[in-house]
């Protein structure tokens, strides 16, 4: 915590001055580093934090293209699989359906949920909540994106599904010929996206952020 003071009279190098909005005391500007922000001295508000302005941009890019190639990741398929002169091509839900017609239940739901709800959902809230602080408006629900994505946040595992696909490939070579489709692309894609947006998501910035607007 840096207080900025209130009473600056020595200002020979001519200052920028901050008003707090609270108390309205004049405080005195300067650059901040990482992990740094400025108080008003009478009224302790925040007046400035590092990461302020269009430092939300990120999250909302990554989100955003996240987003797009989850899309295309469950509509394309992901692998072509050959045996015995018979072929079939398999999106993310085709192996979720046939674990749930072959009587998994449960592990099809999990899956369902750990590999297209929960990422998608994720990535829903970053870019919701990213969009929301970057352009400084107040959209409805904006709190409750912000928990969804902080709860989430452990339990994305389409980075770990994608390590999956690969492994489960090498098994099913032993069987038949096994041609990669551009959904497993669109799968590794997504994966990045996921980590660079999880990178960018800051939810200590976030909750200030919300503090400060609301
Ligand atoms: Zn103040």
């Amino acid at each position: 915590m840096h207080p900025a003071p209130t009473n600056h009279s020595t200002s020979a190098a001519d200052p920028v001055r901050l008003v707090c909005p609270r108390c309205l005391a004049p405080c005195l500007d300067r650059t901040l580093s990482k992990g740094e922000y400025l108080r008003c001295a009478r009224c302790h508000a925040q007046l400035k934090s590092f990461r302020q302005g269009n430092s939300f941009q990120p999250l909302w890019a990554f989100s955003s293209a996240g987003l797009i190639s989850m899309v295309l990741a469950n509509t394309r398929p992901i692998l072509h699989f050959e045996v015995a002169g018979k072929s079939q091509q398999n999106l993310i839900l085709t192996g979720i359906e046939s674990l749930w017609s072959e009587g998994f239940g449960i592990i099809a739901a999990l899956v369902f949920f750990c590999t297209i709800a929960a990422p998608f959902l994720y990535l829903a809230a970053l870019w919701y909540v990213g969009g929301s602080c970057t352009l400084g408006a107040r959209w409805p629900g904006l709190r409750l994106a912000a928990k969804t994505a902080s709860m989430l946040e452990s339990m994305n595992l389409l980075p770990v599904f994608a390590v999956a696909c690969v492994v489960s490939v090498v098994k099913l070579r032993t069987i038949g010929n096994v041609t990669w489709d551009a959904g497993a692309l669109w799968i590794g894609i997504a994966s990045l996206f996921t980590l660079l947006a999880m990178q960018a998501h800051n939810s200590g910035q976030v909750a200030i952020t919300l503090e400060e607007s609301s």
